[in-house]
């Protein structure tokens, strides 16, 4: 089920969180691409160049790149108390003021506690050990696993990376660990059978996940977790009706549902947070990127009452829940993301996202007639382009043609900047983007695809 090769449009092999590492240890034969400025959904190279960013970074410059108001919530907090802690009951105004804020913010289900790390890997980690507290509190030992699903992004961490469910994140590092498991990815337009619905795919899947809770043994499985909608993994949005019927598996067998909405959170998907989106109802989330739109590092955990109850209550028997990270709820990064709070609320984002979405959305998904083009999918301001021959998921083009790498390249030269993972091509501009960049990007893709289609015929 993993096949997304991997060669980026600069030519590096290997997943594009190597590519830091690549990049430290590159041979002179790699010319790297280096960014010296931002300014709204552009950025500039050293040599002056400016490139439309469709990726918004990571993910994650929701709000483009230079607001001024996050520059300057970062150095008023940088000029008043650079750094305190958050260890031993005490904390930071900016910290409080933060878990408040998202406590309050995230109605999908109630959320009673708020812990921060750095980044999302860190959440995810976070949440796997609060889990684990959880079901010892409760005296259920053995119920420790976890199931994620082939072609989650959750992190390069050793805990994050196994529930992630690309190879290239497991391959020659010994994981997944053992306690990770994975089912089915919810690509219908790949893994559907001849004439089964969406909705019938969805219901075969829930099926796969209960068979597969059976034969593990419920008592063993605590945690489910899922990205509302697949973000590096390709992009996927769920099915017709398929995180209702995951979650009523979930349910059925007391077993608490992750939403990792690290890409998904504060407007992406044209819903505050994914969850509200698909009616997910978690009893943990994991949050980053776009929590500080990336001006400064941070990720969060948000813990329904039901689990955090159970953990203070317990912690006089078992200790306190002994985790955290020098720089958790670090007053800068907590006062940059109050202030990104903020404005998506001030400045309506989510109405925002909802006005441009169609306009991105349609405008590319216009491209699907093209012969090289098997899939284009998305939803809000998220998007990816899959090249196929015969438009068919089981005919995939040489990966020695290269040709998402070639289509990234095109772009690259066209002044665009695009996310390329083998012959997918992903994209999820800044929320601040505006129609005329969209005609831009729209504009940009089109030559893109008129060059890749001649370099197939040829
Ligand atoms: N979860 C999801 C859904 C992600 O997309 C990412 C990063 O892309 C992570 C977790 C990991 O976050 P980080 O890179 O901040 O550790």
């Amino acid at each position: 089920q993993n096949d997304i090769p991997s060669t980026d449009n600069r030519g590096f092999k290997g997943h594009d969180m190597l590519a830091p590492f690549t990049a430290g240890w590159q041979s002179s034969d790699v010319d790297p691409l280096i960014i010296e400025k931002s300014e709204g959904s552009y950025v500039y190279d050293i040599k002056g160049r400016k490139y439309l960013d469709t990726l918004a970074g990571l993910w994650c410059t929701a709000l483009g790149g230079n607001e001024p108001r996050l520059v300057d919530a970062a150095t008023k907090q940088l000029n008043t108390l650079p750094f305190y802690h958050s260890f031993w009951n005490r904390t930071t105004k900016p910290s409080l003021d933060l878990a408040k804020e998202l406590l309050d913010m995230f109605t999908a289900n109630k959320m009673a506690k708020a812990f921060f790390t750095n980044s999302g890997s860190e959440a995810n980690d976070t949440q796997v050990k609060l889990v684990w507290y959880y079901n010892n509190a409760l005296g259920r030992p053995n119920k420790k696993k976890f199931i994620a699903r082939a072609k989650a992004y959750h992190g390069s961490t050793l805990i994050s990376a196994s529930l992630t469910g690309l190879p290239a994140l497991h391959q020659k590092f010994d994981l997944p660990a053992p306690f990770v498991l994975h089912t089915d990815c919810p690509h219908y337009w790949r893994y559907h059978l001849p004439g089964e619905t969406e909705e019938e795919f969805s219901t075969r899947l829930a099926k796969n996940l209960e068979d597969l809770v059976l034969k593990e043994g419920p008592e063993t499985i605590a945690a489910f977790i899922a990205e509302p909608v697949m973000g590096a993994g390709g992009v996927i949005p769920p099915p017709a009706t398929y995180f209702d019927k995951i979650q009523a598996v979930v349910k059925k067998y007391d077993i608490l549902f992750i939403a990792d909405e690290v890409i998904c959170a504060f407007g992406r998907l044209g819903t505050m947070f994914g969850c509200d989106k698909y009616n997910i109802k978690p009893d943990l989330v994991s949050l980053a990127k776009a929590l500080s739109s990336a001006y400064m590092p941070i990720g969060a955990v948000l813990v329904s009452p039901e689990v955090s109850d159970v953990i203070y209550a317990q912690s006089n028997k078992l200790g306190s829940f002994s985790h955290g990270f020098t720089y958790s709820g670090h007053p800068v990064s907590c006062a940059v993301a109050l202030e990104a709070l903020k404005i998506y609320k001030e400045r309506n984002m989510v109405e925002k996202v909802n006005r441009i979405s169609p306009k991105f959305q349609e405008g590319l998904k216009a491209f699907s007639d093209s012969p090289i083009v098997g899939e284009i999918r998305g939803t809000g301001l998220i998007l990816a382009t899959e090249f196929a021959d015969n438009k068919s998921p089981n005919d995939p083009f040489p990966p020695e043609w290269g040709i998402g790498a070639y289509f990234g390249a095109q772009c690259e030269k066209n002044g665009m900047l695009v996310r390329v993972a083998g012959d997918t091509i992903m994209m999820s501009p800044p929320f601040i983007v505006t129609p005329e960049e969209v005609d831009e990007l729209i504009s940009i893709y089109g030559k893109a695809l008129k060059e890749t289609e001649k370099r197939v015929e040829e």
